[in-house]
C-alpha cells in the first residue's frame, strides 16, 4: 500500500530537482521557472494532499473541471490556471476563479475577456497561445495571427497580456520541441518590438512532463507539469 502523501511529495521534490538542475544548466534562476501542477488526471482530494505538499499554482484545462475543483473548500488556497481550450460562453464564470489564464487564441475571445473583466471590476491576466508546431489538431493562433493581434492590445483595457503559451509537436521528440519552443520565444522577441508600451511579454508557458527541461533551456518562465507528479498513484 502506497503512501500518496509521501509519493506526492517525492514526485514533486524530484520535478522541482529537475527543474533546479536545467534551470543551472541554462545559466538561469530557478525561481525564474514556475511549476504549474496540472492537475486534470486527479480528484479533488489527491489535488489537495499535492497542495498540503507545498504546490500551490494549479493548472487545469478544462473550465468546467477548474470550477468544480475551485470550489471546493480543501483546494481555496489554490491558485488556479486555466490552461485549455476556453468557449466563450464560459469566461464569466472562470476569470473570477483564476489567476492566469493560459490559451487566448483569438481576437473575440480576447474581446470577451476584455468585457468580463470590465463587468467584474477585474483585470484578467492571459497569456496568446500560439501554434508553433503546424499541428493542425492543436489550438492556437498562427505567427501572422499573433503578429496582427499584438499591436490592437491596447484596445483590451481590463485584459494584462503576460506572454505567450505553446505545445509542442507531438512527434519528432527533444528536437522538434526545442524547435517549437525556439520559434516561440523568437516570435515573442520580434511582437515585443510592435508591442503597445505598457504590454510585457514576459512569460512564456512552454514545456510538459517529457519536454519541460528542454523549455526551460528555450526560456520558459511556466512549465505546466501534470503526469510526472502523479506517478505511482495512478492506473
Ligand atoms: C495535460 C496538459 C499538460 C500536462 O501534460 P503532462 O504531459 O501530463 O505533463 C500541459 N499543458 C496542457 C495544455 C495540457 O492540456
Amino acid at each position: 500500500m502506497i503512501n500518496i502523501n509521501q509519493q506526492l511529495a517525492e514526485n514533486l521534490a524530484r520535478v522541482r530537482l529537475r527543474i533546479q538542475s536545467a534551470a543551472e544548466a541554462a545559466r538561469r534562476d530557478a525561481n525564474d521557472v514556475q511549476l504549474v501542477a496540472v492537475t486534470k488526471y486527479v480528484d479533488a482530494s489527491i489535488t489537495a494532499s499535492l497542495l498540503a505538499a507545498g504546490c500551490s499554482v494549479l493548472g487545469e484545462s478544462r473550465p468546467q473541471q477548474l470550477w468544480d475543483k475551485a470550489a471546493q473548500p480543501e483546494l481555496a488556497k489554490a491558485q488556479w490556471h486555466l490552461i485549455g481550450h476556453l468557449q466563450r460562453n464560459k469566461v464569466q464564470r472562470t476569470l473570477p476563479l483564476v489567476d492566469l489564464i493560459h490559451s487566448v487564441d483569438s481576437e473575440r475571445l480576447l474581446a470577451s475577456i476584455n468585457n468580463a473583466a470590465i463587468g467584474q471590476d477585474r483585470c484578467a491576466r492571459v497569456l496568446l497561445e500560439v501554434n508553433c508546431s503546424g499541428d493542425e489538431s492543436k489550438h492556437g493562433l498562427s505567427a501572422d495571427g499573433l503578429k496582427e493581434i499584438v499591436p490592437l492590445l491596447a484596445n483590451f483595457s481590463s485584459v494584462e497580456v503576460c506572454g505567450l503559451m505553446t505545445m509542442a509537436a507531438r512527434e519528432g521528440g527533444p528536437t522538434a520541441a526545442a524547435r517549437n519552443f525556439a520559434t516561440l520565444r523568437e516570435l515573442r522577441d520580434q511582437v515585443a518590438l510592435n508591442c503597445p508600451p505598457n504590454v510585457n511579454l514576459t512569460e512564456l508557458s512552454m514545456g510538459m512532463s517529457h519536454d519541460f527541461e528542454v523549455a526551460i533551456r528555450e526560456g520558459a518562465t511556466l512549465v505546466r507539469v501534470g503526469s510526472l507528479l502523479f506517478e505511482g498513484l495512478r492506473g
